[in-house]
């Protein structure tokens, strides 16, 4: 019953549990705190979390033979 309908979880966009629509939020606060949000669509009241999520990016470094590019 309380399980939501639609894919709330890791969404790029915040996400009506309610009625599925997604809105286009610009997001100014606090990670990882609870807010409240009203739908656009529906009118119904839902909590949201943010996450930041970090990413990685790795390469190796160029020797200095490879760096020269000769
Ligand atoms: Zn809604």
């Amino acid at each position: 019953m309380s399980r939501e309908e639609f894919d709330t979880t890791y969404t790029d966009n915040l996400t009506c549990p309610h009625c599925g629509h997604e809105h286009d939020h610009d997001f100014e606060g606090e990670y990882d705190e609870e807010f409240d949000n009203c739908c656009d669509n529906c009118e119904e009241y839902f909590d949201f979390t943010v996450e930041l999520a970090l990413k990685y990016n790795s390469k190796k470094k160029l020797t200095e033979n490879e760096g020269k590019n000769v």
